[in-house]
């Protein structure tokens, strides 16, 4: 280690491996909690929604707790349903009057149905479920496990249904603003916002959000971008009803600058202006990025949920070698960008509908410096065999990522976590004595 500079051990990158990386057969170990959670703890902090779940008393059970681990500080209401109500053809019977019991409440003023693998199975019937109650909207939520792969399906899900029902597309459209798509960080609107507005437009409003009134606005919008590659049924939506839709995310130098000269063409903002904001942007990442703060080093990423993807193009535009990524994600149109850019700079394996074997077999594949994981087990396995870890949720999405302040707040925090490999070492020596 040079005056904070930390060197890797890859210093002479070989690239690519001598084996190509294959892809483990198996794929017969669960991979994830229920996407239905991630639907939940969405609809759970949507201010003046109650959550009906309508399955058996063993989702409840599972999905009530983990629910509430999460700080849902909501109860949720569920009909009783077991064998009994379920062999009787009851289910429908208990999902009206757990639907009426929400209504009442005066507190109330949306009521989602979750209907889970048991009652899709049993054959809750739509039509037969109102689409009010007492002048609150009652929006159904398919969500089966068995056809929602993955939390980000469950939430691109969510999200198109409640803008399928919500978006206010009778107003006129807002003129040169922005509607963003994904779970970001809370600065990270900000700073689009901020540089947005020096091009002439704005942010209108990010979603998902906690208020329904946030799904209104979106339907105002001029344009939307899908920060995660993910939103496909959203983004389908919105374009039926004329949002232009802009791909990509501002994340690293080259990927900023495309992304704000394809949010001017779909705005039609200024060539000249966006020209001059763009290149702004660009030479500031430059200057760090010339630095090539990460050269020689080695990492993974095992991501989950949309964001592995940007944060690789940072660590590559920084000089890291990246050959591995993995995410939760489903291949689409959204990721091919994406994917042939990292392809073209040394990614040798882009792996989607990823399982910790995919994940435990890359991680032994390469020499890695640093692996960022998308679950905790990954992270452990990475410290079991002396490499530094990080957990996504933790460490590398409590912090900004887009445009150049994001990248730089980034890149520092793995520097940092680079810097600190050697006690990884020294723990494994410990643990060998
Ligand atoms: S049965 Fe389906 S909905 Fe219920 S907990 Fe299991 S995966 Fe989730």
């Amino acid at each position: 280690m040079t005056d904070g500079l930390p060197q890797g051990s890859n210093d002479l990158i070989q690239y690519p491996s001598q084996t190509p990386f294959t892809s483990p057969t198996c794929r017969l170990h669960p991979q994830t909690t229920c996407p239905a959670f991630v639907a939940l703890r969405m609809l759970s902090r949507l201010e003046g929604a109650q959550p009906v779940l309508v399955t058996d008393a063993g989702c409840f059970y599972g999905l009530s707790f983990i629910n509430h681990f999460y700080g849902a500080r909501k109860s949720i209401l569920a009909p009783a349903v077991g064998t009994a109500e379920l062999s009787s053809g009851k289910l429908q019977e208990a999902a009206l009057a757990a639907i009426e019991e929400a209504a009442r409440d005066p507190n109330v003023s949306l009521i989602p149905v979750l209907s889970l693998c048991v009652s899709e199975t049993a054959g809750l019937v739509e039509e037969l479920l109102p689409r009010e109650s007492h002048g609150k909207p009652v929006v159904l939520i398919r969500m089966p496990s068995y056809a929602v792969h993955a939390h980000p399906d469950a939430k691109d899900i969510v999200t198109a249904v409640l803008l399928r029902r919500f978006a206010d597309t009778a107003s006129p459209t807002e003129e040169k603003t922005l509607v963003l798509l994904g779970e970001v960080f809370a600065a990270d609107p900000l700073m689009i916002d901020g540089v947005l507005r020096k091009m002439g437009a704005r942010v209108l409003v990010t979603l998902p959000g906690r208020r329904i009134d946030e799904v209104r606005l979106a339907g105002r919008g001029a344009a939307v971008a899908a920060l995660h590659p993910f939103y496909r049924e959203s983004l389908t939506v919105l374009r039926e009803r004329g949002v232009a839709v802009v791909g990509g995310a501002p994340s690293g130098a080259e990927g900023t600058a495309a992304w704000l000269h394809a949010v001017g063409m779909a705005l039609e903002l200024d060539e000249q202006l966006v020209e001059q904001v763009a290149r702004e942007e660009e030479e500031k990442a430059l200057r760090f990025l010339d630095a090539q703060p990460l050269k020689g080093f080695t990492v993974l990423v095992s991501g989950y949920d949309g964001n592995e993807m940007p944060y690789t193009r940072l660590l590559v535009e920084s000089g890291a070698y990246v050959p591995y990524l993995s995410t939760s994600i489903a291949q689409s149109a959204l990721t091919a960008a994406d994917e042939a850019w990292l392809r073209a700079r040394g990614t040798e394996a882009v792996v989607y509908r990823k399982t910790f074997e995919d994940d435990q077999k890359a991680l032994l594949h390469w020499k890695f410096d640093l692996a960022f994981s998308g679950t905790t087990m990954l992270a452990s396995y990475a410290k079991h065999h002396g490499i530094p870890a990080v957990y996504f949720t933790n460490i590398l999405s409590v912090r900004p990522l887009f445009l150049s302040g994001g990248m730089i707040a980034s890149i520092s925090t793995v520097r940092e976590l680079l810097n600190r490999r050697h006690i990884y070492r020294q723990m494994l020596d410990f643990f060998k004595e």
